[in-house]
């Protein structure tokens, strides 16, 4: 079987190919529109650009002309913003697009702290009489709050203190915790860890939960640490076969939740409604972007303003996770905005 090879894209008609190809663009967010505070260059042009019902450039009508001739009319993308990232809630990211000049509604954003959220209270149907700790900030709490969960731990001042050596008193198992869930948090800590610790181990039907599994996030002069879930399974020795189920997780960061039924099923949470075949998905991250793409079955486009960097796609040490296109900027788009 030949492996399969990532299409490089670096030409105008090549970008236009691709937009002809797809309706549905699912765009990650931190290194893919923008890289910490900094939007990614000409991002605004591209995204208007994708909205704009029948408003294609001269050189977009040249290069679609065959299908144009064929009846075929060409429609504004169907963009929705998928992001790993738990930090926010939906409405907190509208503000961010906003801050940014980005279009973009509140339905249209689907964070993990959401997907975790839906999760747990339509596909797990968490007990009201239960709580779910948390490991995160305040993105995840406005979330568990939107659904009527109840939770501790988060942003508790009580949580956010390091506790001396050898005091371990204010660590107690409390069986009314039903799941831990775990997003970046810029206040970890060992009270954080021990309590989660605590809860995975001591109460049988405990619920380990992640908003994401990326190891580190995209910022202006390279990454930092992402979610903190790898030290906490290590700690728990939880592993792939009996934690939660890994692949599920990072799944859970996006659009869509997938149940394990067989076949494994898609569970949209919104009101989207597109065709997996004409849908793809924008990411900066193998792991979890373009894993969650090629899981989905969907096609994959990865970028190289984010995380990745060319030794994971050539040479001894490259990744086996393989997108469909590689594109070094979502902006170089924009070359198809203006005459050509
Ligand atoms: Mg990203």
């Amino acid at each position: 079987m030949t492996a399969k090879t990532a299409q490089r894209l670096s030409k105008p008609d090549e970008y236009a190919a691709l937009l002809d190809r797809f309706d549905t663009f699912l765009f990650d967010c931190d290194g893919v529109i923008w890289t910490g505070s900094t939007l990614v260059p000409y991002m605004i042009d591209v995204l208007t650009m994708l909205r704009s019902k029948g408003e294609y450039s001269e050189f977009q009508l040249r290069v679609l002309a065959e299908e144009l001739n064929q009846g075929m009319t060409p429609i504004g993308k169907n963009i929705l913003f998928v992001t790993n990232n738990a930090s926010k809630s939906r409405e907190m990211y509208k503000k961010a697009f906003d801050g940014f000049g980005i279009q973009a509604s509140v339905d249209e954003i689907f964070g993990s702290a959401y997907a975790s959220a839906i999760y747990l209270s339509k596909i797990l149907k968490f007990p009201a009489d239960k709580k779910v700790y948390v490991i995160g900030q305040e993105g995840i709490e406005e979330e568990l709050r939107s659904v009527g969960i109840h939770f501790t731990g988060g942003t508790d001042p009580e949580d956010r203190v390091f506790i001396p050596t050898g005091d371990n008193s204010s660590i107690k198992n409390d069986p009314s915790i039903g799941a831990v869930l775990c997003g970046g948090d810029q206040y970890i800590n060992f009270k954080k860890y021990a309590k989660a610790h605590t809860y995975i181990m001591n109460n049988p039907e405990c619920e380990f939960i992640l908003t994401n599994g990326d190891a580190s996030y995209p910022v202006a002069d390279g990454t930092f640490p992402g979610n903190w879930w790898s030290n906490l399974r290590t700690y728990t020795g939880l592993h792939e076969e009996n934690a939660y189920d890994y692949r599920l997780l990072l799944r859970l960061g996006c659009l869509l939740l997938i149940t394990e039924v067989n076949p494994p099923c898609l569970v949209p949470f919104g009101s989207h409604e597109f065709d997996p075949k004409r849908t793809i998905m924008i990411g900066d991250n193998l792991e979890t972007d373009i894993l969650f793409g090629i899981n989905s079955n969907i096609a994959t486009l990865l970028v190289m303003t984010g995380v990745t960097t060319e030794s994971q796609l050539i040479g001894k040490h490259k990744s086996d996770i393989v997108p469909d296109y590689i594109i070094q900027s979502m902006g170089d788009f924009a070359v198809l905005v203006d005459e050509m």
